[in-house]
């Protein structure tokens, strides 16, 4: 088993190109970036010791490294606003961020396809990759109060998934028995996203889950 670590809204950092087209205070918030997760994901690279690690360095305004670029919602409303004032910007912003998409996935799918692929055709057993995305969610939001301290998404259709995540959930509780650990939520682990389409590619060697950390314990 080889161990994959990403974070893909690690980062609240946007490209000169972009600078302009988001207030400062914005910037601040979790919708730019999940606050506390790329702290975690740089001490778990240390502590786990993963084959491979990834982490996003500009901000999910951006681009949404966790969304299929053909979703709406991979470009935030911003790039429009930027549309509206320059276009010419806006579509040279655009370029970039597709560019700086496509390039975070490739080299993910590069290193998954590599790891399962066996070295020797006597090897025992095949090689599988577990993927653990790192994420961080509000606390509160749009007046409702979150029910949990760390989600764990995963997809409960795969045996394999469903369960690491079990022995994940396990782990912390016997760490930490008063967390609050709940399965799919505040999203689901099927929803578009990085490993929704590593899922697809890659088949059942590849299991993907995300742990969701609740931001309340970042905050001061
Ligand atoms: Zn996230």
């Amino acid at each position: 088993m080889k161990l994959m670590l990403t974070c893909e809204h690690a980062s609240n950092r946007l490209p000169a190109s972009f600078k302009k087209a988001i207030p400062a205070d914005v910037l601040k918030t979790h919708r730019a970036y999940d606050i506390g997760a790329c702290a975690v994901f740089r001490k778990l690279i240390r502590f786990a010791k993963p084959e491979f690690h990834c982490e996003g360095k500009f901000s999910r305004l951006f681009v949404d490294l966790n969304r299929t670029i053909t979703n709406k919602s991979a470009f935030s409303e911003y790039h429009e606003a930027l549309d509206v004032c320059d276009k010419a910007a806006a579509e040279k912003a655009k370029a970039q961020a597709t560019a700086y998409w496509m390039e975070y996935r490739d080299t993910i799918e590069k290193f998954v396809d590599s790891a399962l692929k066996p070295k020797t055709r006597t090897a025992k057993s095949e090689p599988s990759v577990v993927h653990l995305g790192i994420h961080s969610f509000t606390p509160e939001l749009n007046g409702k109060v979150r029910n949990a301290d760390i989600g764990i998404l995963y997809d409960p259709a795969r045996p394999q998934e469903r369960a690491y995540a079990q022995v994940i959930k396990a782990e912390i509780k016997r760490l930490y028995p008063a967390m609050k650990v709940r399965f799919n939520y505040p999203y689901k682990g099927t929803s578009d996203g990085l490993t929704t389409t590593l899922r697809k590619k890659f088949g059942p060697r590849y299991v993907g889950i995300e742990i969701e950390i609740n931001q309340k314990f970042f905050q001061r």
